[in-house]
């Protein structure tokens, strides 16, 4: 079997906000074979940029387009096809958007992988330790503390363990998010999970202020209170939070990890597999926090190729607390494929179907297609 084709498809709504919404728009990736065999993946994010990655030319040895790496080649062989994209896009690549666009690739490899075999990812990984995975509700935050507490309280009925809120005003006042907090860890119980997610950073200072004021709340986890490449900040952040602080959608393959983990002395890792470097990447990130006591709940805010490879992934690791759902009413989330994943009673299912277990609805893909020629 070989390698024939990258087909690279843009998925945009009509209308995409500079907010926290990672799912306005995003690369569709079908990697195609001389048997017909088709894999499906997804990449993050600014997906002109990740198809232009995709097939740009040749510019020299450690400078050349991904497609033209890959087309050829034996989809079977995918350490060996991430290690030949790593090493030939090095000039280029090594982190950031090369990274993400390996993601997307690699997860079609897999996916290829799985239906030439008539095997599950999650088997193909090892074999699964469980049939499903916690999932928890992941929205952004709302205009006011009403519609928060509303929102919360629908999805602790939805059968949903945890909920988090995140980017939008949060960070901004102390103060506020720390009354938000109360307003819902009183409305709902001590039973559900509460995350918090500042996503744009604010200064160390305010960030220790909140991280220990909500632990009178048994907040969950902090995420992204500092800047991503603010490491010693993460380090000092860590050792004084009584609240866990988690970080991570940002990073790419095990060498940032490493950093996040060594330097940063997190606690709480968030690679998301369709910017981290695919599931071949994360899968050796996942080992790795594993062997530091590190836990890993992966980001996950996309369609549902991801949340399924995510699954797949999830499925094979030692502790898989909970994986993100997005909860956003969103065709790009909720129509993409012909089966949408759903949650049921607080769990997402890992399909037992070929590869990623997944099927396009072709309706959706023609109908927010990007045209770019
Ligand atoms: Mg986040």
């Amino acid at each position: 079997m070989k390698i024939v084709d990258v087909e690279t498809v843009i998925l945009r709504l009509p209308t995409v906000l500079p907010n926290g919404d990672g799912i306005q728009d995003l690369l569709l990736i079908k990697v195609h074979t001389d048997v017909g065999i088709i894999g499906i993946g997804e990449a993050h994010t600014m997906p002109t940029v990740l198809k232009a990655i995709i097939d740009a030319p040749v510019s020299q040895l450690a400078a050349q387009g991904l497609k033209h790496l890959v087309v050829g080649e034996d989809p079977l062989r995918i350490q060996y096809l991430w290690n030949k994209m790593y090493a030939h896009t090095l000039v280029a690549g090594r982190r950031g958007a090369v990274i993400n666009a390996i993601s997307g690739i690699d997860i079609a490899l897999w996916d290829i992988f799985g239906k030439a075999t008539g095997q599950p990812v999650h088997q193909l990984l090892g074999g699964a330790l469980r049939q499903n995975v916690a999932a928890y509700a992941s929205d952004l935050m709302g205009s006011s503390m009403d519609e928060v507490v509303r929102k919360a309280n629908q999805f602790a009925r939805d059968g949903f363990r945890a909920i988090k809120f995140g980017w939008g005003t949060l960070g901004t006042q102390v103060s506020r998010d720390i009354e938000m907090v109360r307003e819902l860890r009183a409305a709902l119980g001590p039973e559900v999970d509460i995350m918090l997610d500042i996503g744009t950073p604010i200064p160390l200072h305010n960030a220790t202020m909140l991280a220990k004021e909500l632990s009178a709340y048994d907040v969950f986890f902090l995420e992204e209170p500092l800047s991503p490449d603010d490491l010693a900040g993460y380090a000092e952040l860590v050792k004084i939070s009584p609240t866990p602080i988690a970080a991570g959608e940002k990073e790419t393959t095990r060498f940032g990890f490493q950093e996040l983990i060594e330097r940063g002395c997190l606690r709480i890792i968030q690679p998301d597999i369709a910017r981290a470097g695919g599931i071949t990447e994360v899968r050796r990130i996942a080992a790795m926090a594993e062997a530091k006591g590190v836990r890993l709940i992966p980001h996950s805010w996309a369609s549902d190729i991801l949340l399924s490879a995510t699954l797949h992934l999830m499925a094979t690791v030692q502790n898989a607390e909970y994986v993100e759902f997005n909860v956003m009413d969103n065709p790009l989330r909720t129509k993409l494929l012909n089966r949408p994943i759903r949650v049921e009673g607080g769990y997402l299912q890992v399909s037992d179907e070929p590869g990623l277990g997944i099927e396009l609805n072709e309706e959706t893909v023609a109908r927010y297609t990007l045209r770019t020629d």
